[in-house]
């Protein structure tokens, strides 16, 4: 009985916290759960053997949300060490995937915060982990270089010229050297991967000055297809909501279409604001607004290829490239508060 409570709530919260990002709503619904079903929270680990095996973990996953949301709203910061810890012990112990999830959304809660510390802390301190799974080293290393990435930008912003040209040559260099250079990567179309994609394509960027010329070509060149790679995801998944990822009803005169690109859209307005300036979801500074005319040019190239106007195609094709090279070029998106690839010049 109780485990089929936990499992009902635990679900509310998945919806509220993952899918809908309605932060209040989650720490309404937890509240409510924990004054019903007092004795369940106290009661956790007793019920663990007449109930569901997974049933503590169920718990600490809503208790963990429920913080989460704490974080995102009230800004309310004091648990951040336990739920470092506590994510840190997981990914050691049997529930590894599980902590895996968790270990996303309190990063992407730490970088909305601007607890960039604390995000980086932990990524690193689990980069050293033995027994990670498999494409974890490569998320977690590309999470941190976000990270990384994120406070630079901060920072940045905050005293411009605090941000000398030795620290950001070295900088690049510790990200040069988290991700593996001869990472081999099945590309998959999981629309949730995205951001680690964007990782890459920055990172490629950024590193293209640390060569001869064909270094530079070649980083240049492998940035252009990690771009390459989120727009077709990108346009692939174009009937989703870009910021909650939920499915449009293409029959629905209330789904919002970008006016720009026309290849992204939104279940409301509330969603395409959000994702306008910065991607609140990843926790990211990086918005539909510079990735948006990198987008126009690829569903005009796509319609091209659809046409079979092979001419325009291959003009298309080349445009995209460029466009690719403005969108990484022009601060990574971010026009007055970024650096720029002359700032990593050594
Ligand atoms: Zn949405
Ligand atoms: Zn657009």
């Amino acid at each position: 009985m109780a485990a089929k409570t936990v499992k009902r709530y635990r679900s509310l919260l998945f919806i509220e916290y993952v899918l809908r990002k309605n932060y209040d709503q989650v720490i309404e619904i937890y509240n409510e759960f924990a004054s019903k079903y007092a004795h369940i929270v106290n009661l956790g680990a007793h019920i663990l053997e007449k109930e569901n095996i997974h049933f503590p973990m169920e718990l600490k996953m809503m208790q963990v949300h429920y913080e989460l949301a704490l974080i995102r709203t009230t800004k309310k910061l004091c648990n951040i060490p336990t739920l470092k810890s506590f994510i840190y012990r997981e990914m050691n112990a049997e529930h590894t995937q599980k902590a895996a999830i968790l270990k996303i959304h309190l990063v992407e809660a730490l970088r909305v915060s601007k607890e960039y510390d604390h995000a980086i802390d932990l990524e690193r301190k689990l980069l050293c982990l033995p027994n990670l799974v498999e494409i974890e080293p490569f998320e977690t290393a590309a999470s941190l270089f976000i990270s990384y990435l994120e406070r630079y930008r901060v920072e940045k912003h905050q005293s411009p010229q605090s941000a000398s040209k030795a620290n950001n040559y070295s900088l690049v260099k510790r990200v040069f050297d988290i991700i593996p250079v001869e990472y081999k990567r099945t590309f998959n179309d999981d629309n949730l991967k995205q951001d680690f994609f964007l990782a890459l394509a920055q990172w490629s960027f950024l590193c293209h000055k640390l060569g001869d010329e064909q270094h530079a070509l070649d980083y240049v060149q492998r940035a252009i297809i990690w771009v390459e790679f989120i727009a077709r995801a990108k346009w692939k998944f174009r009937d989703h909501c870009f910021t909650c990822r939920q499915k449009s009803n293409t029959s629905s005169k209330l789904q919002l279409v970008c006016r720009d690109c026309r290849a992204s859209c939104y279940c409301g307005i509330d969603h395409q604001r959000e994702s306008w300036m910065k991607n609140e979801v990843q926790g990211t500074r990086l918005g539909h607004k510079v990735f948006c005319p990198v987008l126009k040019v690829f569903r005009i190239w796509m319609e091209a290829e659809e046409n079979g106007d092979e001419e325009r195609e291959a003009k298309m094709e080349r445009r995209f490239k460029r466009e690719c090279i403005a969108f990484l070029a022009y601060g990574l998106g971010l026009k007055d508060k970024c650096f720029e690839a002359k700032d990593f010049a050594s």
